[in-house]
């Protein structure tokens, strides 16, 4: 049995990552929200793009007005007013000053704004009773940015910030990553849908819906492939079908070691390489990982081309061990995938729980709870009820999982704790 950390860098080193010449769209900014940016984006505009006043006011000469106090105020003609979105039509000359408002382009022969609190006006004409600082309030073109500079690198994820800058250097369509494709498959003869009468001995399938809401959240897209019974020749039939659609195929249940469980023979049997079968975990210890190529289970016509070499994680049944697992070593594999340049590996940080926590040391224990942050630290609070893995219904709200680490059985409360934040 491998540890958590080897597991996650094996699954790194098996993802192979959307490429920008086969696996990027052209879209515009409504739907590049959120998406990854598959090239890198050189401004087409200075930024500013011209000089312009950084305040309501008047564009001067410094020289007119370095002397220019209360006890000597200087007094010029305004000439004209430039408001935002106006064009400047008179050179300002000795004697001279131009009403200005903010973001207003500045006219030619003005090089310093003053503010207007620190003038007087009457009529066409203007005191100015301070000696403003040479260039002041002039926000000079490209002072920001420079035509041809880059603007943001590929594999940045487009949040508000990055659509906005996108926006106002009208880089509009985009090249974006596709999002990837994640086919999910349940297995067990138990398992039915929300919406069918339950029988005794059925339970639901929940792990379908909770593992597309993840596979969501993460920007990739859910391909929900339903329950597949416990039965070698359809489950062959089906994952076969999944690799033909996938980037990458996530299947739960019937990876342990029952008399069900057929995933890995299965696997091996559609020419598949199994590089992780268990990992020291708790929950989620079934863990598995294989490798296909992709020539063997080439696109089917509903799939895209340039579909990556499928990969395959199968989880456990178990519903809280399914989501564990993904937000531990999932989650990661899909955010490399998709092209993200950085930030894809998970991310721990330290605080404090209130209560003991207790694992069995055997296995590297995540327990569910919920993250706060108080004035100067983290804090961690076990969820309420039984943390036995089975138990569903406490995992609700979880923002962060407590790690236990290997041969620990106890941290007294208050003592630092590594903490998984979930995503939200
Ligand atoms: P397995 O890994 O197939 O042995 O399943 C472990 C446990 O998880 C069993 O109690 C299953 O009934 C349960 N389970 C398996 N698949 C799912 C699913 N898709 N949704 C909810 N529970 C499941
Ligand atoms: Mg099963």
């Amino acid at each position: 049995m491998i540890s958590t950390d080897q597991a996650a860098s094996i699954i790194e080193s098996l993802v192979q990552p959307l490429t920008p010449t086969a696996d990027a769209e052209q879209v515009d900014l409504w739907t590049a929200a959120w998406r990854i940016l598959a090239q890198s984006v050189a401004s087409p505009l200075d930024f500013p793009h011209w000089d312009n006043s950084a305040m309501d006011g008047y564009a001067v000469r410094f020289a007119d007005v370095q002397q220019a106090s209360e006890q000597q105020p200087v007094d010029l003609i305004v000439i004209e007013e430039i408001p935002a979105g106006g064009v400047p039509q008179r050179v300002v000359n000795a004697g001279e000053a131009a009403r200005i408002l903010t973001g207003a382009m500045m006219p030619a022969g003005a090089d310093t704004v003053v503010m207007q609190e620190v003038t007087q006006r009457s009529g066409d004409r203007i005191q100015v009773l301070t000696a403003p600082q040479p260039q002041s309030f002039v926000r000079r073109q490209g002072a920001f940015h420079r035509v041809g500079e880059q603007l943001l690198p590929a594999g940045t994820r487009l949040g508000a910030p990055e659509i906005a800058v996108l926006a106002a250097a009208q880089c509009s369509p985009v090249w974006v990553y596709r999002p990837v494709r994640v086919v999910i498959l349940s297995t067990g003869n138990e398992l039915v849908s929300p919406t069918e009468i339950l029988k005794p001995g059925q339970i639901v399938d929940s792990n379908q819906y909770a593992l597309a809401a993840a596979v969501a959240k993460a920007g990739a897209m859910p391909i929900p492939l339903g329950v597949v019974p416990d039965d070698p020749a359809a489950l062959k039939r089906a994952i076969a079908h999944a690799l033909t659609v996938a980037d990458l195929v996530i299947s739960s249940g019937g990876v342990s070691v029952g008399d069900y469980d057929y995933v890995e023979r299965i696997l091996e049997s559609l020419g598949g390489t199994l590089h992780i079968q268990s990992v020291a975990i708790k929950p989620g210890k079934p863990l598995t990982i294989a490798t296909f190529e992709r020539s063997h289970h080439p696109p089917h016509p509903d799939a895209p081309l340039s579909l990556t070499q499928p990969l395959y994680i199968g989880l456990p049944g178990n519903p809280v061990s399914a989501l564990v697992t993904f937000w531990r070593f999932v989650q990661p594999a899909l955010l490399q995938l998709s092209g993200l340049a950085t930030g894809w590996v998970p991310t721990f940080i330290t605080g404090r729980s209130p209560q003991d926590l207790r694992a069995d040391g055997k296995r590297e224990t995540y327990l569910w709870g919920r993250l706060q942050s108080t004035e100067t630290e983290f804090e961690f609070t076990l969820a309420a009820g039984s943390h036995n893995s089975a138990n569903l219904v406490n995992l609700a709200q979880t923002t962060a999982l407590a790690v236990v680490p290997v041969g620990t059985t106890h941290i007294p409360a208050g003592a630092p704790i590594r903490i998984l934040q979930i995503p939200a």
